[in-house]
């Protein structure tokens, strides 16, 4: 869960709308500072206020020692952009619910800083904001059960042994932990892209499994360190091996996405695109084809640079998504060209998407150190069928449409020339 905020945050992760490094909303310039503050003062005063016994102190070293070996197993397999989701609350979690809250809010820190120089390095205010807000998340999670299990290192195990209500209490503040933390990110995440749906930034089905699977496991590995810290040695190499089987699934992800928006790749697109007009074929749906390009873009990157050309492509691209089925096949041709099928769409309903699409991203606005950067874009729209029988025909005819738009003018939808030919209509 240590990265979840990567794939969560809004310019926390290559995810379109994400992504942001210069000219950051204003609300982020005060959010950001007021997590990280909150984490520091409460980790002073936790500092100040707790007891060092050696059992905690050694606990807490175990379970360092454990996540640490878990973030050089990973270092090994590579950790992509894109590859955000590991299994390190296998490791925080039981410091969290096993240890006073001090060692909660401290647990991420050196975890953070060897992912940070071992693994991948990621904006520094990305990292930092993602330390606090595990630190907080944890903290949330040890008070909260330190009240229902005063002491659950000493002595008899009892909340272990008896299981009643101390393992329940448990479960309970480690879904406590998931929703601190995806809620302090998926704010600054929110934050970044005022366009993404907050669904988007909260949870999926698929990161809602890995919350479970990592709630499971840091609820198992605290009531076995419980039992004995020797059992760490035994909890390791499955935690290892799953979170190896999680990061392939991930790196599989990752092949099929540009990581600079977040969108298909162009071959993962065809492929899937194929599948749709297949379907088409089958159930004589229509389906129309959307090539989309910014126009003039050359004059955005010579203008602000490429990195806020890089923000507008992820603008557009979180844009497009935000207005599409989804079930549309959305991706990035390459450049600043994107395409979209749409499944299901007729002439007007196509035509109908592409001006919406247009529409909102005339009014999309990127936030620069001096102002905001505005684009308009050209479409070229295709019919299954009446332009194109397979989807290079489908593509071809496209291409002749968006050039037939950026011949009248661009920042307008076109369908091809009846004839076929290039030329704009008069
Ligand atoms: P038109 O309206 O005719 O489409 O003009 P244009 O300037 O958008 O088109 P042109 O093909 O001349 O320029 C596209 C530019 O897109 C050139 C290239 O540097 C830029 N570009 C391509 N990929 C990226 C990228 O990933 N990031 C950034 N920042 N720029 C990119
Ligand atoms: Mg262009
Ligand atoms: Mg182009």
């Amino acid at each position: 869960m240590q990265s979840s905020a990567e794939d969560r945050g809004g310019e926390l992760a290559p995810k379109p709308g994400r992504g942001a490094v210069a000219g950051r909303p204003p609300f982020l310039a005060v959010y950001v500072p007021a997590v990280v503050g909150l984490h520091l003062v409460l980790t002073v005063v936790a500092l100040l206020g707790t007891a060092f016994r050696p059992e905690d102190l050694l606990t807490f070293a175990a379970l360092l020692a454990c996540g640490a070996v878990c973030i050089e197993a990973t270092r090994r397999l590579g950790m992509p952009a894109g590859v955000a989701r590991d299994l390190l609350s296998a490791w925080w979690l039981p410091a969290a619910l096993l240890l006073p809250p001090l060692y909660a809010l401290l647990t991420p820190i050196p975890l953070q800083i060897l992912l940070q120089f071992r693994v991948r390095r990621t904006l520094p205010h990305r990292r930092i904001l993602v330390t606090s807000a595990l630190g907080l998340a944890g903290a949330a999670a040890s008070v909260v059960f330190h009240r229902a299990v005063p002491a659950p290192l000493a002595g008899t195990p009892d909340w272990v042994v008896q299981g009643y209500p101390g393992i329940p209490v448990a479960i309970g503040c480690a879904a406590l932990f998931a929703v601190v933390n995806t809620l302090l990110v998926a704010v600054a995440a929110h934050a970044a892209e005022p366009e993404s749906r907050w669904r988007d930034v909260l949870w999926n089905r698929e990161s809602l499994l890995l919350d479970v699977v990592e709630l499971c496991v840091g609820v198992l590995v605290a009531v076995t360190s419980t039992l004995s810290l020797g059992m760490l040695l035994l909890a390791l190499p499955p935690v290892m091996l799953l979170q190896r089987s999680l990061m392939h699934q991930q790196l599989q992800a990752a092949a099929r996405t540009d990581a600079k928006t977040g969108l298909l790749n162009a071959a993962a697109w065809q492929r899937e695109a194929d599948t749709e007009l297949s379907r088409s074929v089958r159930t004589h749906d229509p389906l129309a084809l959307l090539l989309i390009d910014i126009d003039h873009f050359k004059k955005v990157n010579d203008t602000h640079g490429h990195l806020v050309g890089d923000q507008v492509l992820v603008g557009v691209a979180s844009t497009l998504c935000g207005q599409l089925r989804d079930y549309d096949v959305v991706g990035r041709f390459g450049g600043e060209e994107f395409v979209v099928l749409l499944p299901g769409a007729d002439t007007v309903e196509a035509c109908r998407v592409a001006e919406r699409l247009r529409g909102r991203v005339r009014r999309l606005a990127v936030p620069t150190d001096d102002g905001t950067v505005t684009v308009t874009i050209s479409v070229g729209v295709s019919l299954f069928r009446m332009h194109g029988e397979d989807l290079i025909e489908l593509l071809a005819a496209a291409d002749l449409a968006l050039y037939r738009a950026k011949q009248s003018g661009r920042d307008r939808v076109c369908l091809p020339a009846v004839d076929g030919s290039r030329e704009p209509e008069a």
